[in-house]
């Protein structure tokens, strides 16, 4: 039944065009994402500048950078040399544009109150499915609010993940390998990048300013306001169980 499912389209019945156009995911897919990239980074007023979006977008959907900047031309044949994928983006923009993104000057996608409520509640939704614990962090502080902020970033986070995986950066475990399949997917993001070099339009780089921890790790790198870094964290771990391996030596008996 499946084979058969997967024979229908022979390998042989698609065109080097439409093979390439398979690498790319539907122009529909990348609606959500947008939306809540520009909600997620777009400052108070909820707007960027398309030029932006298209590397953070195409991390997400894990493309390869050959794909990310292939010329229209190699596609569509039109002469074309600005990449496929922008057009892609801009096509996802356009089905949506008026209903929750604004016209403005060009270049730049403002979401419309409608957007925002919209991402609002795709982000609502993806928290709940995400079913990430909250981790207990000391005072409501504006720092632990910027860094939670960034740490539970959707688009953020999956471009941290697609790039490093689901294994903790401090005590290197794969939740998975203790618990099984429940732990599988399972892993905290966090932001090291100190708040206070943070400005008014930061841009949050998944791959540089978030790592996967994780939730003991987590815990820990937050006991201390600002928190502590990923390496003083390696360190005491590596201390800890030097400490615990010296206490385990056999005692010398006296005979
Ligand atoms: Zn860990
Ligand atoms: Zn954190």
């Amino acid at each position: 039944m499946q084979d058969e499912f997967q024979n229908a389209l022979k390998p042989s019945q698609i065109s080097e065009a439409g093979k390439l156009i398979l690498r790319y995911p539907y122009y529909a897919e990348i609606i959500n994402p947008l939306l809540v990239y520009i909600y997620e980074n777009g400052g108070e007023s909820h707007t960027i500048r398309s030029k932006i979006t298209y590397k953070p977008l195409a991390d997400y959907f894990d493309l390869t950078e050959t794909d990310r900047l292939r010329p229209e031309d190699e596609i569509l044949k039109n002469g074309r040399k600005s990449p496929y994928w922008n057009l892609l983006v801009q096509r996802a923009k356009d089905s949506v544009y008026l209903r929750y993104i604004m016209p403005a000057a060009r270049g730049t996608w403002p979401l419309t109150n409608q957007g925002i409520g919209f991402a609002q509640q795709l982000i609502k939704n993806k928290y709940a499915s995400l079913n990430q614990a909250n981790i207990h962090l000391s005072e409501g502080e504006k720092t632990t609010y910027l860094s939670t902020k960034y740490e539970r970033s959707i688009i953020a986070r999956k471009i941290c993940i697609n790039k490093y995986g689901y294994k903790c950066s401090a005590c290197g475990i794969n939740l998975a390998d203790k618990y099984g399949r429940i732990g599988e997917d399972y892993i905290h993001i966090h932001h090291i990048v100190p708040i206070s070099s943070i400005g008014k339009n930061y841009i949050i780089n998944p791959e540089t300013d978030l790592v996967p921890v994780c939730p003991y790790c987590h815990a820990m790198l937050h006991r201390k306001n600002a928190p502590l870094t990923v390496d003083e964290l390696k360190q005491m771990l590596k201390k800890a169980e030097e400490q615990k391996q010296s206490k385990a030596q056999p005692i010398q008996t006296q005979d």
